[in-house]
């Protein structure tokens, strides 16, 4: 029985990580999809556990060899999702995470129709620059390019199969938990179960 398989996209500030941290404490089987990226740790970040932290040439490499289940350009870096760790997990029957950005999620949408996709949205364009300002870990000139990049995003809400918007954290936390449960409740993650309660009816599923 395959894993689920998670899309996470938020424009940049909206609480994605906030949210991602809550959520993988919740659930030990769900796995975290570590990206690569050429952008440089923010502090605090840790190669492995946040990102791969790569160059250009090494992460172009990857793309050469069909490395990545897809990849974009977000604000002059690069950033892309391993497909070995993607698939091998879900083929293992685990479910995993990604955390990417719109055009990635489009591009792993087309391939893996079944991935259930989340965006989640700031309370408003005022409160997203509050929180990029707050956070203090870019300067104005990237808060003002996320800012812009974020009003390019937001339009994609509609390719998405659930919208979170994230006003009251706690709230935020409770319908994300409730997706990923509701993820285990789809046929196809309950065959096994559901052959033996058929035939202990005496018939075949
Ligand atoms: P992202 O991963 O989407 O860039 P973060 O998780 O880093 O965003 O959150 C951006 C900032 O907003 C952080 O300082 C975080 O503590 C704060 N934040 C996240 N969710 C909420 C919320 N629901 N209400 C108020 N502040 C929030
Ligand atoms: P940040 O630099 O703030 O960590 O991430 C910037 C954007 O890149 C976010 O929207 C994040 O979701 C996205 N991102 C992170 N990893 C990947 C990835 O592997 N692929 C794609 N397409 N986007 C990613």
């Amino acid at each position: 029985m395959r894993g689920n398989l998670y899309i996470v996209s938020a424009p940049s500030g909206s609480g994605k990580t906030t949210l991602l941290q809550y959520l993988l404490r919740q659930f030990n089987d769900l796995k975290f999809s570590v990206s690569h990226t050429t952008r440089q740790p923010r502090a605090g970040e840790r190669n492995g556990v946040d990102y791969f932290f790569t160059d250009r040439e090494a992460f172009l490499a990857m793309v050469d060899r069909e490395e990545f289940l897809e990849w974009a350009e977000y604000q002059g870096q690069l950033y892309g999702t391993a497909r070995s760790f993607v698939e091998g997990s879900l083929e293992a029957g685990r479910d995993v995470i990604l955390d990417i950005d719109v055009q990635g999620a489009r591009q792993v949408k087309k391939k893996m129709p079944d991935a259930v996709s989340i965006f989640i949205l700031p309370p408003s364009f005022a409160e997203l620059e509050r929180r990029l300002r707050d956070r203090r870990l870019e300067s104005d000139d990237s808060i003002r390019r996320r800012l812009e990049i974020a009003r390019g995003e937001i339009v994609f809400y509609r390719d998405y199969d659930y919208i979170i918007v994230n006003d009251v954290l706690e709230k935020s936390i409770l319908l994300l938990e409730g997706i990923v449960r509701g993820g285990g409740a789809v046929p196809p993650r309950q065959e096994d179960c559901i052959d033996d309660i058929i035939s202990s009816f005496g018939g075949s599923g």
